[in-house]
């Protein structure tokens, strides 16, 4: 192994002043056209949130309300030269840990100079794509990836390919904030140049943050000597490249240096600042210069009104330490509804995730532009397209991260926004009893036509007389083109004969109010015993049990029956030692009981 990087280079790192490979970055994206009228869409996205961010932030502060705490589940992938954990490359846990505590005190505006707090944090993810259990810290050693040990990742020069380096632990980016830590950029040898890059967050395949190992962490006491990130501009290389993956531009954007070779800096244009410049009408225009921390803005040669721009973290100035108010509207704008802040990446998962049935498939059309463009329940929204956009249909029922969560005992109103063309007509059902139907009480939640374009149907959720309390149930929503347009009309969650639009699936997990479950386990007299058990354990119920099913705390089926009786000796001898999930349908109800293999 050729690198052990000499901690001369790892303490002078911030005498190089901090460089960040964003623009060299982009203006390689920005070679594929699609990257650019993805741009174009989501701007045009960030300007209509704005108005309506602005819009209820007036709301709340009439009515003294804060906005949601949105958390992003992060996943860090240390992509190490095959030292032991905790030296070199391989950086700890700790200093993991006190990197992604350092990003939260400021975007929560806790340090001394970011006093705005984003409503946004950070948290390691504790369920891994497939719902296992995970630290949300990945180490891999990628040593043998074609001139990686060399000269680490390749941006703009010599190194590996950063598409190999991501492929080998790579996360969906539409529900995990995916980072890497990268030995070296471009050859740098843990010194100069650049430090880190990020792209703007839009759900693409390999979003994300790319980081050099001795600048990811945060140390104010010093007392971790194997990193010394003491200073207290340390970490804040981790707090720009965020801010990018938030939408933030640097404070000079449009200065026209963006090759990060010999160029002549410009005044950037500012003639609107909401939609020139970084977009951010409380920082003013500049040229990047990364050393000095000056008095004068270059750009007017006239004292800066406020700290605002000199002092912003998007800037590359050496005195920085916050971001604007504008700067937090946008990054809500970008992430308030989306995928990533729906994932429950970054929640324990306390409850096996089991999954709905199958159940009867619609026909599928993609070429149109009826359909569902979001369904929002308990303050999650799913965010869609009309049926062209989607490609077809819809059915995320076994993502485990992204499902909607009620409780049973609670009303709630299901919103449902529907295509910005013609009249539509709309049809919604609820699998109560995951019986892979919906054909039983209280499961047609919705059927109506003559719906105006660009409406958002109001369906206030109705719910059987057994509500299945702790089981993911499925959602069906179909949406078609008006009958009056020519179209058959909808009357079945199993149409064949979908026209212009499209169905939509998507789980919903009635969650344990443990009073009414425990209630209805006593409804229906369920008991399990003995428990704990070992070779055997018995059910009974008042009256006939049909099925029942066994969980593992993962969610794996370990084993099923059927009973048809009030009673049952279940075989569970050849379980290994743990914690159980027995489901049953008993009375045309759905319900669960833990139990304990010895
Ligand atoms: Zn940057």
């Amino acid at each position: 192994m050729k690198k052990l990087v000499s901690v001369v280079l790892f303490f002078s790192y911030f005498s190089y002043g901090q460089f960040c490979g964003f623009d060299v970055h982009r203006s390689e994206l920005e070679k594929n056209p699609n990257f650019i009228a993805q741009e174009k869409a989501s701007e045009q996205r960030i300007k209509l949130a704005t108005q309506r961010i602005r819009t209820e932030s007036q709301q709340r502060k009439s009515a003294n309300q804060s906005t949601d705490l949105l958390t992003i589940p992060v996943v860090v992938h240390v992509l190490h030269l095959g030292e032991e954990k905790g030296t070199g490359t391989n950086i700890s846990d700790a200093q993991i840990e006190s990197s992604i505590a350092h990003l939260n005190s400021f975007y929560r505006g806790q340090t001394t100079g970011s006093t705005i707090d984003f409503q946004i944090e950070m948290k390691l993810a504790q369920r891994s794509p497939t719902c296992e259990i995970t630290t949300g810290i990945n180490r891999i050693d990628a040593s043998d990836v074609e001139g990686y040990e060399e000269d680490g990742v390749s941006l703009y020069g010599n190194g590996a390919s950063e598409s190999t380096l991501k492929q080998l632990s790579l996360w969906p980016t539409s529900d995990y904030l995916n980072i890497w830590i990268v030995s070296e950029i471009d050859g740098n040898n843990g010194g100069g140049g650049y430090q880190g890059y990020a792209n703007f967050f839009n759900g693409g395949s390999q979003e994300g943050s790319v980081m050099m190992y001795t600048v990811f962490g945060y140390d104010p006491t010093g007392d971790n000597t194997d990193w010394p990130l003491s200073r207290s501009r340390d970490n804040s290389t981790v707090v720009h490249e965020l801010g990018h993956y938030f939408h933030l531009y640097h404070t000079f954007q449009g200065d026209d240096g963006a090759t990060g070779g010999a160029y002549e800096a410009q005044c950037p244009i500012n003639d609107n600042p909401s939609t020139d410049g970084d977009r951010c009408a409380d920082t003013v225009p500049h040229k990047r210069e990364t050393s000095s921390c000056p008095d004068e803005n270059s750009c007017t040669s006239e004292n800066w009104e406020n700290d605002n721009t000199k002092k912003n973290i998007m800037s590359y100035y050496r005195c920085t330490d916050r971001m604007t108010a504008d700067q937090k509207t946008r990054v809500r704008a970008v992430m308030e509804g989306s995928s990533i802040v729906n994932s429950k990446g970054s929640q324990q998962l306390n409850q096996p995730f089991v999954a709905p049935n199958a159940v009867c498939s619609t026909n599928s059309v993609s070429t149109w532009t009826s359909g569902i463009l979001g369904v929002t329940l308990n303050g999650v929204t799913m965010t869609s397209n009309y049926s062209a956009g989607d490609d077809g249909n819809i059915d995320e029922t076994s993502n485990c991260l992204n499902y909607f969560e009620i409780d049973g005992s609670v009303s709630y109103d299901l919103e449902v926004a529907l295509s910005f063309y013609n009249f539509q007509q709309l049809g919604v059902w609820i699998d109560w009893n995951d019986d892979g139907d919906f054909e039983d009480a209280s499961e047609q939640q919705y059927l109506d036509d003559d719906i105006p374009s660009e409406s958002t149907v109001e369906i206030s959720i109705s719910y059987p007389e057994n509500i299945p309390y702790n089981d993911y149930v499925r959602i069906r929503l179909i949406c078609d083109l008006d009958d009056r347009h020519g179209v058959p009309q909808l009357t079945s969650p199993c149409t064949s004969s979908l026209n212009q639009g499209q169905s939509e699936d998507y789980t919903i997990y009635v969650k344990e109010s443990s009073t009414a479950s425990v209630a209805k386990n006593n409804v229906l007299n369920v008991s399990l015993h003995p428990n704990p058990a070992k070779n055997e354990v018995n059910i009974s119920a008042k009256n006939t049990i049909e099925s029942v099913t066994i969980y593992n705390v993962l969610g794996k089926k370990v084993s099923s029956y059927t009973v048809n009786a009030t009673s049952k000796n279940l075989d569970i001898a050849n379980l290994s030692s743990g914690i159980y999930v027995l489901k049953y349908l008993s009375s045309n109800a759905v319900g669960s009981l833990k139990f304990i293999k010895e």
